[in-house]
């Protein structure tokens, strides 16, 4: 997904190998200023374009009028089956294939009005309304529009302007029997609510509202987004990193920072084959969240010039057009072809603006002191005692801050990337500048002509023309960032629920929404037992103190690999790719010989026949168990629990079709042949007593539910700490449970744990623990008669 798509990698492999060897020796030591020469002229063949237009037809980004009334039926479907959510989101994506101004448009906003009005969305069935109104819904069906503009008005308590539209159909003639019924109805309910109106009910309990502390926060004046309670450092082994110069108490904020820049990721979707006529139906990605500000989506508003980016509001459309959609909006196929890295770099540039890409592609150039060697400005900066000065990233005031230049001098690693992948990079971004050219978006990109200016762009005209000296420079500079990302790309991670997300219980896991550059939060430095834990809303990403730090420690942020979750083996494997050997606590512990990482104890098996550890790192493991003395395959042990973890998939199947006590059945079956071969610790085994506990949930069995999830809250606890945000979602789930079982006294502790451990996560004003603070409001409000029954 942040690498071009196989074939194409498939295709560059190729070319790469059989490169006259002289040539390939020249690229491998080539500057990035060479490298995009070379490559342009490599690129040159049409054999290679022709084959990458041929990739991107499977990306569909075009509209596609046919596929709108195929996606508006499928909508009308599920309207009529009473399936509103699963009909807004296939409005949604018919309202993303119709050509603007075309009158098939407006229906979809009409249609969607309809299913939003049923899931109680007022305000966003009004918006859509007006949306209806305004791209020329038909004359004859106006009518049913405005009645249910009237009804969501007055859902709304503005009666007024309920009265008004009233009124105004009133007026109209032809309305037919169901409607004039639906009037007189809206009409009785306008005159009942104005009543209502003139008599209020006495004034609700003050002071309702929810609200956490507010945080703390002093921004640093040296770092923008950064606390006063850090420093900048530098020094040759850690490079640039962030310090502590104060004592630091868990929760405390440290970063706040908004992406200079972030793409978001498509999501899962299985590529369609050639000639496969039929549209999918399923949501990804790019279906629920804004394109722009990561906001999840209700009712997205589409681009106007292609059927792949979708906005939460006309403004994010119209910001996002003018500073860098309206470029990449006839691309959209080749950049989901060549994979975000490259749609991240090219949005980079779009946003840095030409003038700043060419003025710091040029110092690159000059061999700048600065530029090409971190620690010599570095060295400026000891000397000038704490002081930014010098600090390779910092502007010319000292001062480090979220911008294109700071972002321009991550490190690139241009001598550690492999040649390979170093043309395949270079061949890609060369395809995403020629592109850009032929399809007459030059201009464009080196912000000689205003957005507005730009119509439909050109098509093809001379596919293998020569790269503009401007574009080259863009080329480069996209080549960097590409370089970059390897090492400094951010995910931007949510949690999303799970299901159709009707239960009483609501599990929630965490999915990677986008990739994006946090000039700031790039300064601190890896480990797997980090002292952080970051967070996002939105494109803004939020680290926090997850223990105390004090003053002089590093402040440090995991990347991924983190000791909980895998063996030192793959966690050093994995931090290669950054060119990084992690010297960390816990893998200096680890990599000590005969020390075995907390990863590989508890997901080992035991013995079938005493129960006892298995051991051993070859194929053939032995009971620890000397009296016992069995033996078994490591093929086999694996095989099995292979097994196991399909059993368990078909059974949260069978409760994803409404069979909860088959999956019952079959998860405890499940359960107890783990039990034979698997450490009681396994993650699995919490994994089994959590999708009990889910079961037990949707039917009503509270207690139950909750002994399985306490069950699983001790193996989360053993694995990932008692501190740790999996352990914080889990008691979250377990409060919920209990909430709903008015096990009151302990739902009430459970919520306090839960709240500590979610505030240190998340800040006290996250959603988490609004949602925690509600049910603890409402538990206290709960008659006292019920209170006394627990
Ligand atoms: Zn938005
Ligand atoms: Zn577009
Ligand atoms: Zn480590
Ligand atoms: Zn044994």
């Amino acid at each position: 997904m942040a690498l071009p798509v196989a074939e194409w990698q498939a295709r560059t492999a190729r070319l790469w190998a059989a490169l006259d060897p002289a040539l390939r020796e020249r690229l491998a030591a080539a500057s990035l200023r060479d490298a995009v020469r070379l490559g342009c002229d490599l690129l040159r063949e049409e054999e290679e374009e022709a084959a990458l237009v041929s990739l991107c037809r499977r990306a569909r980004t075009d509209k596609e009028p046919q596929a709108a009334s195929w996606y508006r039926e499928q909508g009308n479907r599920e309207f009529k089956r009473g399936q509103y959510q699963a009909a807004l989101r296939l409005y949604s994506k018919a309202a993303s294939h119709e050509l603007p101004g075309s009158p098939e448009v407006s229906v979809c906003f009409a249609n969607r009005s309809a299913a939003l009005l049923h899931l109680r969305h007022f305000e966003v069935c009004l918006e859509d309304i007006a949306r209806a109104e305004s791209r020329g819904y038909p004359d004859r069906l106006l009518p049913k529009l405005l009645l249910r503009k009237a009804e969501c008005l007055l859902c709304l308590g503005r009666l007024q302007e309920a009265q008004d539209v009233l009124g105004v159909l009133e007026s109209k003639t032809a309305l037919d029997g169901v409607m004039t019924t639906h009037l007189t109805r809206l009409k009785k309910l306008s005159q009942l609510k104005a009543e209502k109106e003139r008599c209020p009910e006495p004034a609700g309990e003050a002071g309702g509202s929810v609200q956490g502390e507010p945080e703390i926060w002093e921004e640093n004046s040296r770092i923008s987004g950064a606390s006063s309670s850090l420093r900048l450092s530098f020094d040759a082994e850690r490079g640039r990193h962030l310090v502590a110069s104060q004592d630091i108490v868990p929760g405390q904020s440290l970063v706040k920072e908004e992406a200079f820049v972030s793409v978001l990721c498509p999501g899962e979707s299985v590529p369609l084959q050639d000639g496969d006529t039929a549209w999918d139906t399923r949501a990804t990605n790019a279906d629920l969240y804004c394109h722009r500000c990561l906001r999840q989506l209700l009712a997205s508003v589409p681009c106007q010039g292609c059927s792949y980016a979708k906005y939460c509001s006309q403004d994010c459309a119209d910001v996002a057009w003018q500073q860098y959609h309206g470029t990449e909006c006839s691309l959209g196929a080749l950049l989901l072809t060549l994979g975000v890295f490259c749609h991240v770099a090219l949005r980079t540039v779009l946003l840095a603006g030409f003038a700043e890409v060419s003025r710091l592609v040029a110092w690159s150039h000059r061999g700048d002191k600065d530029l090409q060697n971190p620690k010599a400005g570095c060295k400026a900066l000891s000397d000038a005692g704490a002081g930014g000065r010098g600090i390779s990233g910092c502007g010319s005031n000292g001062r480090y801050q979220s911008s294109y230049q700071a972002l321009f001098h991550l490190l690139p690693h241009a001598e550690q990337h492999s040649p390979e992948h170093k043309f395949l990079c270079t061949l890609s971004v060369v395809a995403v500048c020629k592109q850009l050219q032929t399809a007459g978006l030059e201009a464009a990109v080196l912000n000689q002509e205003s957005p507005q200016q730009r119509s439909i762009p050109k098509t093809c005209e001379k596919p293998s023309a020569e790269l503009s000296p401007e574009l080259k420079t863009v080329a480069e500079a996209m080549l960097r960032h590409v370089l970059q990302l390897q090492c400094n790309a951010q995910a931007i991670t949510v949690m999303q629920e799970l299901g159709p997300g009707d239960g009483a219980v609501v599990d929630k896991k965490p999915v990677r929404l986008a990739t994006a550059f946090f000039p700031v939060l790039s300064l601190l430095n890896h480990s797997c037992c980090p002292n952080t834990s970051v967070s996002f809303s939105g494109t803004a990403a939020t680290v926090r103190a997850s223990q105390p730090i004090s003053s002089g420690q590093e402040v440090l942020h995991c990347y991924g690999p983190h000791w909980c979750r895998m063996r030192v083996a793959e966690r050093q494997q994995l931090l290669r790719q950054y060119f990084f050997e992690c010297r960390c606590r816990a893998c200096l512990e680890e990599l000590e010989p005969g020390v075995k990482g907390v990863v590989s104890i508890r997901n080992s098996f035991c013995c079938p026949k005493c129960q006892a550890q298995m051991q051993g790192e070859e194929d053939t493991l032995c009971c620890s168990n000397g009296a016992c003395a069995t033996s078994a395959s490591r093929d086999h042990l694996s095989g099995r629990l292979q097994d196991l973890q399909q059993r368990t998939k078909k059974a949260l199947d069978l409760l994803g079709v409404g069979k909860a006590d088959q999956a019952i059945k079959m998860l405890l079956k499940c359960q107890m042949d783990a039990g034979t071969f698997l450490s009681p610790e396994h993650l699995l085994m919490g994994e089994l007593e959590d999708h009990l506990a889910q079961v037990y949930a949707t039917l009503g069995k509270w207690q139950e539910a909750a002994r399985h999830l306490k069950k699983s809250i001790e193996i989360v606890e053993m694995h990932h700490g008692p501190l740790s945000v999996e352990t914080g979602h889990e008691l979250f789930k377990l409060a919920q449970i209990l909430f709903n079982g008015f096990a009151v006294s302990e739902a009430l502790s459970t919520i306090q744990r839960a709240e500590g451990i979610l505030s240190v996560h998340f800040g006290p004003q996250s959603a988490q623990i609004q949602e925690l603070q509600e049910m603890k409001a409402c538990l206290s409000e709960l008659p006292r008669n019920i209170l006394q029954r627990t």
